[in-house]
């Protein structure tokens, strides 16, 4: 089957490489293709900040960036108005009508407390140029001076990026622990029909970010499990971008803090996901759920941004270019992702079987069966191969290069290893996704 409208990232002008090789030293980390990139979609938008600036005239810098304030808690969702108030007094709230139905209640009466208005404007499905555009027509329409995105990854990027191109501040409000969305200072910008087109760099990160785990208790487990499929990546791509010496979003090499949030990011998930998966299947807060929450939330997006992203991410976009994924979650993506980042990095056979049992114990795929596709795709493997290893993407973040040989190679061997490792563990067969249309 043709695999048509890959998109891949930007391929910026060879001129201007030439002239940033040539001051900065082709062989300094920071000037590798990823984060030259990187910069330098952030810089066509907004000019190179300051603190970008700072990093591009020094070597080995290290950063590490994060929202001004976190709140978790069972219905924190009725203090929202209390934060929002010490950040602006006319809040764009942004929410599509599944997630307002949720939140409307407990947030209205929060609002008024703190003496706040209670603006609402609806949201399609993802993050698109279009999106965002509408959203800075509606902050400046409406005089607002906050817009806070609710919701889905979706909704809180295309708010972020809203936001940002309005010059006013902005808050995020998962209403699940579905991705590492909420806490950064990026937004990823998606096509009507999901396919990645770019991340979009702004120059801090939220000013608040605020998460109601009663809230995640009451949603469908699909949206932690998509959570934890995305945080369980932060460590292997932190990891992988701190032997290669490579460089984060946040504009740095990966501080000692950061590869710590990540390890603790892992360590949280592989001790609590199973029990906070049975706590939301009760729609019960637990201390598992809690500290789940936290390790989707706020750690995953720490240590994404300040970590490191590198071949999971990468993988992750190319699979969005293929249609049989489509109506998968990012987390499920992801998570072939980071078994393909495994394989790709010879990790041991024990951490990868691991790595195979763990996942699909949380209902995480784990083989091209379940993203749609099949071993014998090869020109679609071959596509998505290619738009994982395009110029400017995080898998050259990788301690070894990567080719998109070396992408198909591992990506069709996970079918038959993680066929194996299930069946020797007693657990089921994969069941084949069927793209929504
Ligand atoms: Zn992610």
């Amino acid at each position: 089957m043709h695999l048509g409208g890959i998109r891949t990232a930007p391929h910026r002008s060879r001129s201007r490489c030439v002239a940033r090789s040539g001051q900065l030293g082709a062989e300094r980390p920071w000037n590798r293709p990823t984060t030259r990139w990187m910069m330098e979609a952030h810089d066509r938008r907004n000019g190179p900040p300051a603190a970008r600036r700072k990093v591009l005239s020094m070597s080995s810098m290290y950063a590490l960036s994060s929202p001004a304030h976190y709140v978790q808690g069972k219905n924190a969702i009725a203090e929202l108005g209390k934060h929002l108030s010490a950040i602006g007094t006319k809040p764009l709230l942004v929410a599509d009508d599944v997630v307002w139905g949720i939140v409307e209640k407990g947030l209205t009466e929060g609002f008024e407390a703190a003496s706040l208005p209670v603006v609402r404007v609806g949201f399609g499905r993802f993050a698109t140029p279009e999106a965002v555009d509408a959203l800075v027509q509606a902050i400046t329409d409406g005089g607002h001076d906050v817009i806070v995105g609710l919701g889905g990854g979706s909704a809180i990027d295309a708010a972020k990026a809203a936001g940002h191109l309005a010059e006013v501040r902005w808050a995020s409000v998962p209403t699940a622990a579905s991705s590492d969305a909420p806490t950064s200072a990026l937004s990823v910008i998606y096509t009507e029909e999901g396919e990645f087109i770019e991340y979009r760099f702004f120059p801090h990160n939220p000013d608040l970010v605020l998460i109601d785990t009663q809230l995640v208790a009451e949603a469908p487990d699909k949206f932690l499990q998509a959570g934890i499929g995305d945080a369980l990546a932060t460590y292997l791509e932190a990891r992988a971008t701190d032997r290669g010496q490579g460089l984060t979003m946040a504009g740095g090499r990966p501080t000692k803090s950061a590869l710590a949030l990540a390890r603790l990011c892992w360590d949280l998930l592989w001790e609590n996901s199973l029990t906070a998966l049975d706590a939301v299947r009760s729609k019960q807060v637990t201390p598992a759920l809690e500290a789940v929450v936290e390790a989707n939330t706020l750690l995953s997006g720490l240590g994404f941004e300040s970590g490191g992203l590198a071949a999971a991410h990468a993988i992750h976009n190319g699979l969005t270019a293929a249609p049989q994924t489509h109506g998968l979650t990012h987390g499920q993506k992801v998570n072939i992702g980071s078994l393909t980042q495994l394989v790709l990095e010879g990790a041991p056979t024990q951490e990868i079987e691991d790595f195979i049992v763990f996942t699909t114990r949380v209902g995480l795929p784990n083989t091209l069966t379940e993203i749609g596709l099949t071993a014998e795709d090869t020109a679609e493997l071959r596509a998505v191969a290619e738009a994982a290893t395009v110029e400017g993407e995080t898998i050259h973040n990788m301690p070894f290069p990567v080719t998109a040989e070396d992408v198909v190679a591992a990506l069709t061997s996970i079918e038959q290893l993680s066929r194996r490792v299930r069946a020797e563990h007693g657990l089921p067969e994969p069941v084949k996704h069927i793209a929504e249309h």
